[in-house]
């Protein structure tokens, strides 16, 4: 028996479902692992010591690469000394002023653990501030696991989403209409960097669409918070909408942050710094400060390596690589989305059928992909790397048109 298959029947004993979430790895294509030994750069190995290059990134926290060198060290300096305390140890100014400097639209920050803490920090903070409660989602969107946003409702009930609205992402008339109907009560719009929302093609925000996202929050006294969880850092240094000039009031953070260390963080600008003051949001390890000192080594080496600009490099040889191999298959392949967040989809796979057994067979090929969530390239893949993955890819195709 494999270790990983021995490790899945103890899990099935102690843990729920044997593992909970979309992590569970019978949700996944045959042959994926559900335990990982350790990671470096831009593989990870299994327990059973295959080796794969990683696409998933962790589902987003690692972007410098695993195991980065400098960001380990910077922990471990802080570890020596300290992570949790009766308080926070002085990085956690360090941490919010690199914030402050970097975020355009940042003027403070606050710190917790997950995206669900940022993304719900925002909300309550976009409700002291207005005294009001509606806050419009996108259909689709992904905010985190709480009650008021998970997309399971196992468990939760209807009025944990009172209060609440609902547009089409990039849809301006649906968006105003949602606005309209909340009317005076309107607290707040939440909408992610761009819409990446499970086994949809991906699409980028249109400008149109994040300005009237704006004017609507100026002209009614409403707070705009983007949901940066899953791209921040990965599009654009200084928040993902810097490109369409939109800035946001609020800005939750999470995944890259700390290169893989848990942490999270809300940054908003000085209208909200009050409201931001009076919610009481705290946790055990919120002010834990060895992910911070990784988030300042994190955000120093993205500078220095110009992350953005490799991880585009590296994603347009990948997507320009993929397409070219499945022409020459003549299959069918959706690619959408930012180059560095990768996702795709194979025409008329409704049932993800053509998708798992490519990913499968990928998978042998060395590469570990998703074939139905977007993916996460990360500063130290390779161009050999990326090389490989076209490889694996290409026995993906052959397993598909044969
Ligand atoms: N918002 C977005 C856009 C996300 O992608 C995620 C996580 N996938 C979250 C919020 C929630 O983050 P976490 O799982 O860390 O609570």
């Amino acid at each position: 028996m494999s270790t990983d298959a021995a490790l899945r029947a103890r899990a099935a004993k102690v843990i729920p479902g044997g593992m909970w979430g979309h992590l569970n790895a019978a949700k996944l294509p045959e042959g994926y692992p559900q335990f990982f030994a350790r990671g470096e750069g831009g593989h990870v190995w299994d327990v059973d010591g295959n080796r794969y290059v990683d696409l998933m990134c962790s589902w987003g926290p690692i972007i410098l690469g695993h195991h980065d060198p400098v960001v380990e060290a910077a922990a471990r300096r802080q570890a020596d000394l300290g992570d949790c305390l009766n308080g926070p140890g002085p990085v956690l100014v360090e941490l919010a002023e690199r914030l402050v400097e970097r975020i355009p639209a940042a003027d403070w920050a606050m710190f917790m653990k997950n995206g669900t803490d940022a993304t719900t920090a925002c909300v309550t903070i976009a409700r002291a501030a207005t005294g009001r409660g509606t806050i419009l989602l996108a259909n689709g969107s992904y905010h985190g696991a709480a009650p008021w946003c998970t997309p399971v409702p196992a468990g939760t009930r209807p009025e944990d989403r009172a209060n609440q609205g609902r547009f089409d992402y990039n849809d301006v008339a649906s968006l105003t209409a949602a606005a309209d109907a909340a009317g005076s009560d309107l607290a707040g719009i939440i909408i992610t960097a761009f819409r990446h929302d499970n086994v949809v093609d991906q699409e980028l925000p249109s400008r149109e669409f994040a300005e009237a996202a704006r004017r609507i929050c100026d002209t009614r006294g409403a707070a705009l918070i983007l949901d940066d969880v899953r791209a921040g850092f990965r599009l654009h240094p200084g928040g993902s909408w810097e490109g369409l000039g939109v800035r946001p009031d609020l800005s939750a953070w999470s995944k890259a942050i700390a290169n893989g260390h848990a942490l999270a963080a809300v940054t908003g600008r000085d209208s909200l710094r009050e409201a931001a003051a009076s919610v009481f949001v705290t946790g055990s390890f919120w002010c834990s400060a060895v992910s911070m000192a990784a988030a300042v080594a994190t955000l120093e080496e993205l500078e220095r390596r110009d992350v953005v600009g490799q991880l585009e490099r590296l994603g347009l040889m990948l997507r320009e690589g993929l397409a070219e191999r499945a022409r020459g298959f003549n299959i069918g392949l959706r690619q959408s989305g930012p180059v560095s967040m990768p996702l795709f989809l194979f025409e008329g796979d409704q049932e993800f059928r053509a998708g798992r057994a490519f990913c499968a067979a990928a998978l042998k090929a060395g590469a570990y992909l998703h074939p139905r969530h977007n993916m996460f390239l990360c500063a130290a893949h390779t161009e050999a790397d990326i090389a490989l993955v076209l490889d694996a890819a290409e026995a993906g195709f052959r397993a598909l048109a044969a």
